[in-house]
């Protein structure tokens, strides 16, 4: 018997387990479908498309995306204590207070971005040091990268050259601007959630983890949560919450388990054979995603990422937790206005000193540098259906990329093309940036350029919304991420946000769950 049963050791999980376990008398159960995080590769942070597809990873896929070519996408999602944060690129970017401000204005109390802010500094070590926005002495270390690529150095100066502003912190009171990413890291290491919040409190008495535990549903009593049904490897198993049952499986396994559990679209539920506890039409709606589009050139200097994986370098990893191996691979990040008239930026300008193609899947053939464009405000939304009413089955994700009408999607993503072809070819570049690799030659045409962001455009890997916070007809959780018609029933982890932050979206998971632990907690 257990006060707490979370579903999910993910960004979001392990924050919550580890702060409703800080009071003895409570009582908690944290179930992970995934192994242990012990592989090397975890830790390494220049390492982290190597766990893709493999057993940490859930490894998901789009349905073909009308407006992509047809392509179906490649979604890695984390499967492993950490979730996400344990392969993950590692950077530290909150999004803007104009974000969080319009998560307020759609009627969710408590969610402004001055009242969100103390979880922001509450949650962090940023290693800089204090400031009125930044924290110290929080659980989840924030560095910045210890061996900048000069490659990366002359993106920053390329990046001022073309009129991008240098911005000391994108995390602080202006976004706009060019500066070296930030990364949860901690002495050259990956910082996962685990790392921050799940290891120091793994050993209390009131805390159980159980790995290869994957939820099958949660349990009612007429409208009330009062359990979850799980399995470890073929072995049935139940375990009960007194108080409450938390779903924490992020954006594509929340709004799963809620259907599997009769809470979500009954027409859905029924068409597989799944009882209605209570009907919820907007589970699995909502799902935003940031795209992103990547252009590459050959680099002239053999200094990329390219030659990262040497013994020399592995052994400079191990030994002083130093060298290329402590890349995020993505160490530079441009927010900028894609035109007059916004308020906040919403195009991101990713650099990596190294082709980054395929995800990483494919290991680069020479040295090459990246500039990814993102569309941070996308204005297409799409669905998340169940497939199956089997736990195992991957259900439908359709992000419906670049489907909406006034084809503003695009337009940022083309236009971002155009200020990566410019940054490439600004002076300070002159002695890294090549011939154009991919696209070849890079488009100077609107026409050219839309098609390559057709053919090859990709996830940025920041999937939210299909459990959205809200009081409208499509809400699946209230400011309180209650959700709605029944009770003792929480979703807390990325599927609650609203809206997608002009960020990464791991620190707002992590954020949103310091929020929640307090409300459990009162
Ligand atoms: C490749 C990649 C790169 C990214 N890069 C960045 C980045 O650089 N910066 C950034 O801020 N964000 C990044 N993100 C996004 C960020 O990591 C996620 O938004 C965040 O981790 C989501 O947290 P979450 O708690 O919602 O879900 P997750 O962290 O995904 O956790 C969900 C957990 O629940 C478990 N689970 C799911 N279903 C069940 C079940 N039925 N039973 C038991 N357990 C279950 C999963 O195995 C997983 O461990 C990246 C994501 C990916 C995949």
């Amino acid at each position: 018997m257990y006060d707490f049963v979370i579903v999910g050791a993910g960004s979001a999980g392990c924050v919550l387990a580890a702060r409703l376990t800080e009071d003895p008398t409570c009582r908690v159960l944290l179930l992970e479908a995934g192994p242990p995080d012990r592989k090397l590769e975890i830790r390494i942070p220049a390492a982290f498309s190597k766990l893709f597809k493999t057993r940490y990873d859930w490894a998901y896929e789009t349905v073909p995306q009308e407006h992509l070519d047809g392509r179906r996408c490649f979604w890695p999602r984390g499967k492993t204590l950490g979730g996400s944060s344990s392969l993950n690129a590692m950077m530290y970017v909150r999004g803007n207070r104009e974000d969080y401000d319009a998560w307020a204005a759609l009627g969710n109390d408590g969610w402004g971005y001055d009242d969100i802010l103390p979880y922001f500094r509450r949650a962090e070590n940023f290693e800089r040091g204090p400031t009125a926005e930044r924290g110290t002495g929080g659980p989840l270390n924030v560095a910045e990268l210890r061996d900048l690529n000069p490659a990366t150095e002359a993106f920053l100066r390329a990046a001022h050259e073309v009129g991008i502003p240098g911005n000391d912190d994108v995390n602080g009171s202006a976004q706009d601007g060019v500066n070296a990413t930030q990364v949860t890291q901690k002495r050259g290491r990956r910082w996962s959630a685990a790392d921050a919040y799940l290891r120091p409190a793994r050993h209390r008495r009131n805390l159980t983890i159980e790995t290869g535990a994957l939820a099958r549903r949660v349990r009612f009593d007429g409208r009330r949560a009062v359990g979850v049904d799980y399995v470890v490897g073929d072995q049935a198993r139940a375990a009960d919450a007194t108080r409450e049952v938390i779903v924490s499986g992020g954006t594509i396994n929340s709004p799963q388990l809620l259907m599997l559990s009769g809470v979500g679209p009954a027409d859905q539920l029924r068409a597989h054979g799944i009882p209605v506890v209570h009907e919820l039409p907007g589970v699995g709606r909502h799902l935003l995603d940031h795209l992103s589009v990547v252009s590459i050139v050959e680099c002239n200097e053999p200094v990329t990422l390219a030659g990262a994986e040497s013994f020399r370098n592995l052994g400079r990893f191990l030994v002083s937790g130093r060298g290329m191996l402590t890349s995020n691979i993505a160490e530079a990040c441009a927010f900028v206005r894609s035109r007059d008239g916004l308020s906040a930026p919403d195009l991101e300008l990713v650099f990596a000193p190294v082709t980054f193609l395929q995800h990483g899947l494919e290991a680069p053939t020479g040295h090459g540098l990246t500039i990814g464009a993102v569309a941070l405000q996308p204005r297409s939304a799409g669905t998340l259906t169940l497939a199956s009413a089997d736990p195992s089955c991957p259900p439908c994700i359709d992000p419906r990329y670049l489907s909406d009408d006034a084809g503003e999607d695009l337009r940022v993503l083309v236009e971002g093309m155009r200020r990566a072809r410019e940054i490439f070819a600004a002076p300070a570049f002159e002695r890294y940036a090549g011939a154009p690799t991919y696209p070849a030659p890079l488009p100077t045409n609107d026409a050219d350029a839309a098609r390559h962001v057709r053919r090859y455009a990709e996830s940025l890997y920041h999937p939210v919304g299909t459990c959205a916070m809200g009081n409208g007809a499509d809400a699946v959780v209230d400011s309180s991420l209650r959700v709605h018609g029944v009770e003792h029933l929480r979703v807390v982890d990325a599927s609650v946000m609203p809206t997608i932050p002009r960020g990464h979206t791991h620190a707002s998971t992590v954020m949103i769950a310091e929020k929640a632990s307090d409300v459990l907690r009162r």
